[in-house]
């Protein structure tokens, strides 16, 4: 089986988990302050502070950015439910707007016409490793004084002209669940330049304990916080992070040679100005190619190929979300999309001969 997803862990990331055990500080302590401090290096942001998942990053975002009970947070239909379930735990309305086609991120004119004097921020996903249309969206968010989060849970080594995945907001959230670019189980990271938005965060993944003043406590919070196994498990992975990018997006570029005359298949293309990195490497299936996306991914599935759908269902016509009111048909976008979008296995321990089976599979078998 030619599997969607596989995560690398060498020796170097078993000695490092060792060489924590050993030391006897398992809980949130110097490794995961050096991560921190690497991960922010990387970003090129001031601060980083890191988290037990993407989840709690992105609720301790949305609390360092102010966001509490009744505000409006805009966001899109077509992203993990992990996007949008921060926004409800501040007991804030989540207000979702449509997606543009080319790239599956938020489109930005949709997002004009979602403001009203209750919006306080933007959570704006970079779908897939690509980063959303900044400019444009920056420019409106700026003008109306709204904030943004971006949800860069699947594209840290993203940049867009020039600027790093985590510098696209005033806060970004990343995560390190196991089948991220890469990983430590579980993890999260919230980088920003901002340094209040950084101390509020610090302290909300701390049970609103500030790090200065001990049982002392400012507001709610949470037990948000890292395990130095897991920071141990990051540090390694961050060390391997530029080679696994680049090998997703050869191995993008591959798929897409292959299957760029297919009838019906539609190979992402990333944005002029955008480093796409690739966490899924999506094609749509449309109805030229003489079957629906679902026979194709049976068919895959029966030549031992894996393949994903992300995501099969919009957010909005999920009970949790249709509940607030929203219906088939207010999303057509979003909707289109999860019927048409299959994601192909793209990580770097895929090998050229892979590449070659699937793009043969998908030729042969379409009509
Ligand atoms: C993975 C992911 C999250 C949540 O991250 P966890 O670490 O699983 O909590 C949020 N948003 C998006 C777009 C993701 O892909």
């Amino acid at each position: 089986m030619i599997s969607i997803s596989k995560p690398y862990i060498g020796n170097e990331e078993v000695d490092a988990v060792v060489s924590v055990l050993r030391s006897g500080m398992l809980a949130q302590g110097p490794k995961t302050k050096e991560f921190e401090k690497m991960f922010a290096e990387y970003c090129g942001t001031k601060y980083a502070i890191a988290f037990n998942s993407g989840t709690a990053a992105i609720h301790a975002g949305l609390y360092g950015l102010g966001i509490t009970a009744g505000d409006e947070v805009i966001t899109t239909p077509f992203t993990f439910v992990a996007t949008a379930n921060p926004i409800l735990m501040q007991r804030a309305h989540a207000v979702l707007c449509d997606i543009k086609e080319d790239d599956f991120c938020i489109d930005p004119e949709r997002v004009q016409r979602c403001i009203t004097k209750s919006t306080k921020a933007i959570i704006a996903v970079d779908l897939y490793g690509q980063i959303f249309r900044y400019d444009e969206l920056r420019r409106i968010a700026d003008h109306r004084h709204v904030r943004i989060l971006e949800d860069a849970c699947q594209s840290v080594g993203a940049t867009y002209h020039g600027r790093n995945a985590g510098t696209c907001g005033d806060a970004a959230a990343f995560s390190l669940y196991a089948t991220k670019n890469i990983s430590s189980g579980e993890g999260g990271v919230l980088t920003t330049d901002d340094h209040e938005v950084a101390e509020l965060a610090r302290r909300f993944r701390h049970h609103g304990q500030s790090e200065h003043t001990r049982y002392e406590y400012w507001d709610l919070g949470y037990n948000y916080r890292m395990t130095d196994i897991a920071a141990a498990i990051a540090l390694v992975q961050m060390s391997r992070l530029d080679r696994f990018s680049e090998q997703r997006i050869a191995n993008a570029a591959v798929l897409s040679e292959g299957l760029k005359s297919v009838r019906g298949i539609v190979v992402p293309v990333p944005r002029e100005g955008t480093k796409h990195v690739f966490h899924q490497y999506t094609i749509r299936v449309t109805e030229e190619y003489g079957h629906t996306r679902d026979e194709l991914a049976a068919y895959l599935k029966e030549h031992m190929i894996g393949t994903g759908i992300y995501y099969p269902k919009p957010l909005h016509l999920h009970p949790h979300f249709a509940r607030m009111g929203y219906k088939l048909g207010d999303f057509p976008v979003s909707e289109q999309m999860s019927r048409e979008v299959l994601s192909l296995p793209v990580h770097p321990q895929i090998t050229g001969q892979e590449l070659q089976t699937i793009i043969a599979a998908i030729t042969s078998y379409a009509r």
